[in-house]
């Protein structure tokens, strides 16, 4: 049910659970054991980040959950419905924007936006309605009756926003948003990531751009071969690490050191030789801290 909070409406989850729940999920593709019993919750209004290396599991815990793939054992639920219990009313509560582009290119943007509203029998007052209303919210209006295929990069990365918005779900699934995008037009659809988590939307993004998260998220969980290997606020995560790094390379290969504060910094750096950078600690840090690895874009 809807509650008006501040002027905002804000919905209230079915249940304490959270928007959506995880428990002991697990997907076996054949051999590839892709997720092997991932547990977490993020609540109501939440950004959450959800990192890893290539083929760590993060599509697939998103297909599972947004209904595209099944699991081979454990349960979830999007705001308090079992995703194969109550399989329509969970997909009602979600949006997806996948990682790859699959609009229908031939069809204009009203079109693209148009059927989906009437694959969730939503009436065709409201559709026309909720199309204007979304374009103008996206920032996209004036491109309402221009094929898909004339849009850039950016501009159809923002109607697929508009789309999975169409039915007003209470979480979206966000995969890699801004893959391929300049930087001037990933932070455009930042400012629209924080814009929908202002209506009071819970967001559960995937991404291997880390400052992205660092910027949007108010929780991380990095995944690593189907296991969670961290969870927490970025600003938590990145405190325990430090607040400084300076990075050198040492017989090939770089190495980085963490001070807590900028005093202990400086006294390293000046029985430093060699060449270094010294910087503010930040999220991938973190990510190569817990895992060891880098992330590849
Ligand atoms: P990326 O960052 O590259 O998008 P990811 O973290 O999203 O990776 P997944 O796509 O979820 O990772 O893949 C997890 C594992 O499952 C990988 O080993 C992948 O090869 C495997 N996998 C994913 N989909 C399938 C499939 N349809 N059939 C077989 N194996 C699959």
């Amino acid at each position: 049910m809807g509650a008006r909070d501040g002027g905002r409406l804000r919905w209230r989850s079915q249940n304490s659970h959270g928007m959506i729940r995880i428990e002991n999920l697990k997907k076996n593709y054949r051999t590839i054991e892709a997720l092997k019993g991932v547990n977490l919750q993020v609540g109501e209004g939440e950004i959450f980040a959800y990192l890893g290396p290539n083929g760590s599991g993060k599509t697939t815990t998103i297909k599972i959950l947004t209904g595209l793939a099944s699991p081979s054992s454990g349960d979830a639920y999007l705001s308090g419905y079992h995703i194969l219990r109550q399989t329509l009313d969970a997909k009602r509560q979600c949006g997806l924007v996948p990682q790859t582009i699959n609009l229908d290119h031939e069809l204009t943007v009203y079109e693209n936006l148009n059927i989906h509203g009437k694959l969730f029998h939503m009436r065709r007052r409201e559709r026309l309605s909720r199309i204007d209303e979304l374009l103008e919210y996206v920032d996209i209006k004036e491109r309402r009756d221009s094929p898909v295929k004339q849009l850039s990069g950016g501009m159809k990365r923002r109607v697929m926003v508009a789309r999975a918005l169409m039915h007003a779900p209470r979480i979206l699934f966000l995969d890699e948003p801004t893959v391929g995008l300049d930087p001037t037009i990933r932070r455009k659809i930042w400012s629209l990531v924080k814009k929908i988590q202002q209506s009071g939307s819970t967001i559960f993004l995937t991404t291997h751009y880390i400052e992205e998260a660092e910027f949007l998220a108010d929780r991380v969980a990095f995944l690593e071969a189907g296991r969670i290997v961290a969870l927490d606020a970025p600003q938590a995560m990145m405190g325990r690490l430090g607040a400084w790094a300076m990075d050198e390379i040492v017989n090939g290969e770089m190495e980085t050191t963490y001070f807590k504060g900028r005093e202990e910094a400086n006294r390293h750096v000046a029985l430093q030789k060699g060449s270094f950078a010294l910087r503010r600690v930040n999220l991938e840090d973190v990510f190569l801290s817990v895992t060891g690895k880098k992330v590849q874009p």
